[in-house]
């Protein structure tokens, strides 16, 4: 392995175990208010990316408010969906977009 694919890697790794950490405190914010406006999918399975419990599937199309939720593998820049309601995000669910983001430029998934 590349000492660079190797840096990425543990950088990765760093990434994962904090969203995993954040998504404990996540799980509480959403059992009180419902689940977030960030998603990631996962084998055509829907994900809150607050809390990571699957809340979809794309295979069954069991996903209604897909035009209202920002994916955190969206790469459109601008993007008409996505970054209205990035504005109206809180603190905590913007933080948690922004770790998956930076995990999927790596080349990585959760
Ligand atoms: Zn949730
Ligand atoms: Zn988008």
């Amino acid at each position: 392995m590349m000492k660079k694919e190797q840096d990425e890697l543990i950088q990765a790794e760093k990434i994962r175990a904090e969203i995993k950490e954040l998504e404990i405190k996540g799980k509480k914010l959403c059992k009180k208010n419902g689940h977030s406006k960030i998603f990631y999918s996962f084998w055509g399975y829907i994900h809150c990316a607050r809390c990571g419990e699957q809340i979809g599937d794309k295979l069954g199309s069991i996903f209604p408010e897909a035009d209202k939720m920002i994916g955190v593998e969206c790469n459109d820049s601008p993007c008409e969906i996505c970054d209205p309601l990035i504005k109206k995000l809180n603190p905590f669910d913007k933080k948690m977009l922004e770790l998956h983001k930076s995990l999927n430029k790596l080349g990585y998934a959760i």
